[in-house]
């Protein structure tokens, strides 16, 4: 109960982090040598304006020095990396795979952020994706000139998709920062999961694309937020691709 209690804790300061990184990395902001500051006022934040959730809430969700508003969100994504690392504990008690899926979580969850605030996938997300997939499989003992086969079939898929709807349609559905995380996803997934990544990206793609329009969002949908949900899934849900078999 303790332990669960300390990652929970844990979940809310890389939470923290989650929203720092998010909102600096897709304008080049340094995430890590520049101290935190109030993005209205550029006021430095304080050891008091630091505490995940309760800051925010002492705070009345403002900001101490202008009032400027602090978005629910911030709160809301450091509560949701809290639930994630303690569902990851849960599941695989203090192990390798929890550290190592703790690392995916952070990098989907700045993904999702920065996609669904700025249509962008930061780089630095599928750098240190990259690396993590390579850890995941060795430890699982799973590493295998497979993976390559993952790789390149995804890979391929998603250059087809990016040039081909672009030629046939005129504009993009799928941009190069999808693409990207296609190529890392391939490594994570064996192969045999694809199709149900496939279809479980499309089907939340479809869903949350609604939920975009229906908010008055625009046309343009970031993909992002789908993919990285449906590679969650799939990589720690396994089961799933049984459940699932159908599709294949
Ligand atoms: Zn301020």
């Amino acid at each position: 109960m303790i332990e669960l209690l300390i990652v929970f804790v844990f979940g809310l300061v890389f939470g923290s982090f989650i929203t720092c990184a998010s909102y600096r990395l897709p304008i080049d902001i340094d995430v890590i040598k520049k101290p935190s500051y109030c993005p209205s006022c550029q006021a430095k934040l304080g050891v008091r304006d630091l505490f995940p959730v309760f800051s925010w809430i002492f705070s009345g969700g403002k900001c101490r020095h202008c009032t400027a508003k602090i978005s629910v969100r911030y709160p809301m994504i450091e509560l949701a990396t809290g639930v994630l690392f303690s569902f990851l504990y849960l599941r695989y008690g203090l192990s390798p795979q929890t550290f190592i899926l703790a690392g995916m979580v952070v990098m989907l969850m700045i993904m999702i952020v920065a996609d669904l605030e700025h249509f962008i996938i930061p780089d630095s997300v599928h750098v240190i994706l990259l690396p993590l997939a390579l850890l995941y499989h060795y430890v699982q003992g799973t590493l295998s000139p497979e993976i390559l086969l993952g790789f390149g079939v995804m890979t391929a898929l998603a250059l087809l998709l990016h040039y081909g709807y672009s030629y046939l349609r005129g504009r993009t559905m799928l941009g190069f920062g999808d693409v990207k995380f296609f190529a890392v996803a391939g490594i994570w997934l064996s192969f045999s999961v694809i199709p149900v990544f496939l279809f479980l990206a499309g089907a939340l793609g479809i869903v949350l694309g609604l939920i975009w329009r229906a908010l008055g969002k625009g046309q343009v949908f970031p993909f992002g937020p789908a993919l990285a949900i449906a590679l969650f899934i799939c990589i720690a849900y396994p089961q799933i691709s049984n459940i699932m078999s159908f599709i294949k």
